[in-house]
Parts: C-alpha cells; structure tokens; sequence
C-alpha cells in the first residue's frame, strides 16, 4: 500500500491515502443522479449506467476487493468560480489518475480504475460499437452509485479545501 500512495504523490496527487473498502457504500439516490442524464452520457458510455451495471452489482464488484487508494487533485482559483483553472484542473487529474491506473494495473491486471466522471479516453466512445480500450476503459465513482462527500469523509480526506478551491477524487481497488 504504501508504495502506492508514493508513486501517487510522486505522480503529483494532492492527496493519496489508503481507502478503506468498507466505506465503499453504493447508494441508489447517487445513480438516480446519472439516471437523470445531466452530465448526458447515461447510456452513452460503455463505462456509465446502465452498461456499467446495476447498483448492486457495482457494489458486489467493489466488495470483492481487499485494497484501495484515494486520490485528489486540488486547484486553485483567482476568483470563486474560475472556469479555465476548473478544466485546467480536471485535466491534470485525468493525466495523472490514467497514468496511476496503468501502473497499478500493470501489477494488478484486474484493479477496478474509478475516475470523476465517465471514461473519456476516446473523444466519443464508441456506444454501440465495442469498447476501443477495454483494458484503459474507467468507469466514475458516481456510476458505481459512491457518494464522492462521504468516501471522503470516512477516508479522512476533505471534500472541501475551503473557498476559491475545486477538488477531483478518484479511487482505485486491487487485489
Ligand atoms: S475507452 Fe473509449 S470506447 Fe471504451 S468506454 Fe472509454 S470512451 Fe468508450
């Protein structure tokens, strides 16, 4: 574990702490949020809802797992609401959680990559057409039905790093 939280935080992580996969709690008023379709990727996305399967079996998936790390991207704004550090932020988070999953991955073929938001490894995912990454494909905490607030909380890790601040949380389960 621990040589994981380093390589995250060598990798440029804000935050990497171990994740205790009992906090890892599926609710179902989380996925009526992506069934609602305001981010407009519900059935759209191979690694979304409903393809990424229901609530329980997410958290059936999730169970199975004995390790997980937490990972946070933090970046801060001149003003409250600063759109081009928002993007610039959730970029940098993207590079560096892909960057994190392939190398955890690389020693644990079968490690579950949850990111924040759906898979955007291609421009337009392929939906219908078969899925061109399987193996990079990451579905998003918020699809596996996780209250990204509460993992955090009971992880020890805040959500909110205080005003003129945006956050990005990912997770990854292996072994
Ligand atoms: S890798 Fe591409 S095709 Fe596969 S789920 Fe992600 S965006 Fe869709």
């Amino acid at each position: 574990m621990e040589r994981w939280i380093k390589k995250a935080k060598e990798i440029g992580f804000y935050e990497a702490v171990r994740l205790d996969i009992a906090t890892l709690k599926p609710m179902k008023e989380v996925r009526e949020m992506c069934n609602a379709d305001k981010c407009r990727a519900y059935g759209k996305n191979w690694t979304c809802p409903p393809y990424c399967g229901s609530i329980e079996e997410c958290g059936e998936k999730m169970s199975k797992y004995q390790n997980g790390i937490l990972v946070q991207t933090v970046g801060k704004m001149q003003k409250a609401i600063e759109y081009k550090t928002i993007v610039a932020t959730e970029k940098k988070h993207l590079e560096m959680f892909h960057r994190l999953c392939e190398e955890v991955r690389r020693a644990y073929p079968d490690a579950l990559c949850l990111g924040a938001g759906g898979c955007r490894i291609c421009a337009k995912c392929a939906y219908p057409e078969p899925c061109r990454f399987p193996e990079k494909a990451c579905s998003s905490m918020e699809g596996y039905g996780l209250f990204v607030t509460q993992v955090c909380k009971d992880n020890q890790v805040p959500y909110y790093h205080g005003e003129k601040t945006i956050a990005y949380t990912s997770c990854i389960l292996f072994a």
